[in-house]
């Protein structure tokens, strides 16, 4: 009788306690017959790259990357998907032979929970992406790829949007990109992404509600047990809203296709996770 010893990866952060992906993770190798084992790698914050490359001389197959190591992923990466190199950051590894590949599927992620989980099309949209840090940044390539009619990116710190704006530019198509202040917005947008960090401490971004329309849908990057203060305003505006949980679950099946070559199912795993979230 043979033995099947299962590939392993893991999610490597610090903190990493907190991580859903081995959850999710195991949830898509048993739906698709697929022999992994996948686990948190806790690095030491000066120690990112040894620890990457400890995992893999053991035989690590790949890696998720979490807070704050994305920025170190990207310059650890041997071969980096354009997706990749248009987000700066790197979230999934793949250790292939001498090469390690970085791919960045944040941005996928968001974008497949928005237009197949929530049904919305961004194809000649007016959208509005609030902050312009990491997560800002990763959604912009996929964004654009779904060819809104206009890209506006609004900051706390404006020079930050602009520089997003430059990034921008060379893949936007027929997408009208602007860049604003936060006080400055005062039309309503038909889909409005909150990937600023505010959400984390309770807080909004200082916007008019005059952005919320009858037909927008607000996203928050971030989820909770609860709708957080950005999802409780809109919804007091007559938006509809959904936070980040799918987009989790959707850039976790990202990678697990690029590790496995096999595209899980995501309704009953995000289905699940809600269910835990909101149960405590
Ligand atoms: P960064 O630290 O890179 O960027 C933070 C951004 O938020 C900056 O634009 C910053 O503005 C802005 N900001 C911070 N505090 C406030 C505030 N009080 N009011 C207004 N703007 C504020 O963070 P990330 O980009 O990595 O993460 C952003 C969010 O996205 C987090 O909530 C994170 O949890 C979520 N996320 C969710 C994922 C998912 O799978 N669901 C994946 C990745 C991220 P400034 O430039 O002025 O400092």
């Amino acid at each position: 009788m043979s033995t099947i010893i299962p590939d392993t990866y893991v999610v490597i952060g610090n903190p990493v306690a907190h991580s859903k992906s081995p959850a999710i993770h195991a949830r898509f190798a048993a739906q698709t017959g697929q022999a992994i084992d996948y686990r948190r790698l806790q690095a030491p914050l000066d120690g990112f790259a040894a620890a990457v490359q400890a995992f893999r001389q053991a035989g690590g197959k790949g890696a998720n990357v979490t807070v704050p190591f994305k920025l170190e992923a990207f310059a650890l990466a041997t071969q980096l998907t354009p997706r990749a190199q248009a987000a700066g950051a790197v979230n999934t590894l793949k250790f292939d032979g001498e090469e390690i590949v970085g791919d960045n599927t944040d941005g996928i992620g968001l974008v497949a929970d928005i237009v197949r989980n929530a049904g919305v099309a961004l194809q000649g949209k007016r959208v509005l992406l609030l902050g312009a840090g990491g997560a800002a940044r990763g959604a912009l390539l996929p964004l654009l790829e779904q060819h809104p009619a206009t890209l506006t990116i609004a900051n706390r710190t404006p020079a930050r949007a602009q520089d997003l704006l430059t990034l921008a530019r060379p893949f936007a198509g027929h997408t009208a990109l602007r860049a604003s202040s936060f006080e400055a917005l005062q039309q309503a947008y038909d889909v409005i992404i909150n990937a600023t960090s505010a959400s984390l401490n309770d807080q909004v971004p200082p916007v008019s509600p005059a952005v919320f329309g009858a037909h927008t849908l607000a996203y928050d990057m971030m989820y909770a047990a609860r709708p957080t203060a950005f999802l409780r305003l809109a919804a007091a505006h007559g938006a509809a809203c959904r936070d980040g949980l799918g987009m989790l679950v959707e850039q976790a099946a990202a990678a697990f296709e690029l590790w496995r070559g096999v595209r899980p199912q995501t309704a009953t795993v995000l289905a699940g996770l809600r269910a835990e979230l909101v149960g405590g």
